[in-house]
């Protein structure tokens, strides 16, 4: 017995089986690299899917968490929290947003968008506006309420029923959104690039159409940011490389540089209908995550990530595409920054498994993209030495 497999045989006994889990047991992990309770290392090249943005433990946020658990771990937002006061306004001065709702993951950030969306449309509006259209291979969570948004059946199947309002349009094509919009529609929500749905990067123009379409019914366009805000794309935030801006953006994933908190930006006129008492998180914005994610995002800002991001990107392409050369079975590789996707004509769940055994670890979307979110400090060592590992399994196919 391997303490990994003592690990995993108690993991089967109690914890919850939500989740397909490889059978890796991790214990520590520091800049790419991962370890397991053998000591095996691994390079890591989905970075806790785009939240390990920094690395695993990046030095900054490690000792931000270190220095503010000694002074403060938790307090109510029935009180002024300094921290998250800081990260509100750092946020707010590098985005289109006046103001931000703080709270602890992904699907939360986009209930409070959904929430805020519909109360500011109805008393803008009347009554009848509350529909969210939402692309189909889209993915915004896993409560009830984002499920509903999320445009894939999968993720609502058994769930039923889900909350009404939701509508899911085709992503990138503008004419079947325009034809979705109706009087009672208060928002279009897309993510900038799908990341869950395989790694989709709409056309060239798409999403300033969208702005414009949202203009023209004087709709909420909403960007949920949660995978590939934060640098991913090797901007801050995926939308600003293209000079679009939304009404309200969500954040989760890599805002802290690990550990979990969520975050809702948007304008001062829409965040008005969030008044007091109408929305809330006990955890939200407390000072412990907001230090780290202040920490986080001053790497983002201020030590050279983003160039990184978009060189290694780059790289990382260039190297996938000359797999594509060799390989027919590879059809496509897409993305931007350091999202990239690999899409194959075969089922990449073998792949992922093998690469994990020789020491690499990916992730596959909808059946057959094989997703690299490696962490945005990335070297080009590191993406040889994945190519190589890869290139080695699709060899033997
Ligand atoms: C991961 C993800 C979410 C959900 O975030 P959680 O923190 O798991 O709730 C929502 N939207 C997108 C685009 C995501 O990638």
């Amino acid at each position: 017995m391997t303490i990994s497999s003592e690990w995993i045989e108690r993991a089967d006994k109690h914890v919850a089986k939500t989740y397909g889990r490889y059978p890796l047991v991790a214990v520590r992990g520091e800049g790419c690299r991962l370890w397991d309770a053998d000591g095996k290392a691994y390079l890591d090249f989905l970075a806790g899917v785009a939240v390990n943005n920094l690395g695993h433990c990046p030095p900054k946020v490690v000792a931000a968490l270190k220095e503010q658990a000694d002074k403060l771990l938790h307090c109510s937002n029935f009180y002024h929290i300094p921290q998250q006061i800081e990260l509100a306004e750092l946020l707010c001065a590098n985005t289109f947003g006046d103001r931000v709702f703080f709270c602890n993951s992904g699907a939360e950030a986009n209930e409070a968008a959904i929430k805020l969306a519909r109360k500011y449309s109805r008393e803008q509006h009347g009554e009848n506006r509350f529909e969210v259209i939402t692309a189909l291979a889209s993915f915004h969570g896993r409560t009830i309420g984002t499920i509903s948004a999320t445009g894939q059946d999968k993720v609502r199947s058994g769930f039923e029923p889900v909350v009404p309002g939701f509508k899911y349009v085709a992503f990138g094509e503008l004419q079947a959104l325009r034809e979705a919009i109706t009087p009672q529609t208060c928002a279009v929500m897309l993510e900038p690039v799908q990341g869950e749905g395989g790694v989709n990067v709409p056309p060239p123009g798409y999403l300033q159409a969208v702005r414009e379409l949202c203009d023209e019914h004087d709709l909420l366009l909403i960007f949920d940011e949660v995978q590939v805000g934060c640098g991913r794309t090797g901007s801050l935030f995926a939308h600003q490389a293209e000079g679009v801006e939304p009404d309200l953006m969500t954040l989760a994933k890599a805002l802290a540089g690990g550990p979990p908190i969520g975050a809702m930006v948007t304008r001062e006129k829409i965040a008005e209908s969030f008044g007091p008492g109408t929305h809330g998180s006990t955890f939200g914005g407390n000072p412990l995550m907001a230090a780290a994610a202040l920490a986080a995002m001053d790497c983002l800002l201020n030590d050279g990530v983003l160039d990184n991001c978009l060189a290694m990107g780059e790289y990382l392409c260039s190297r996938l595409a000359e797999l594509k050369e060799r390989y027919g079975f590879i059809t496509d590789i897409r993305g931007r920054g350091l999202i990239i996707g690999m899409e194959l004509s075969i089922e990449g769940g073998e792949i992922v498994k093998t690469a994990l055994e020789r020491g690499l670890l990916i992730n596959c979307t909808v059946g057959k993209v094989l997703r690299f979110v490696p962490p945005l400090i990335v070297t080009k060592e590191e993406i040889d030495e994945a190519v190589e590992i890869l290139d080695g399994i699709l060899t033997e196919m």
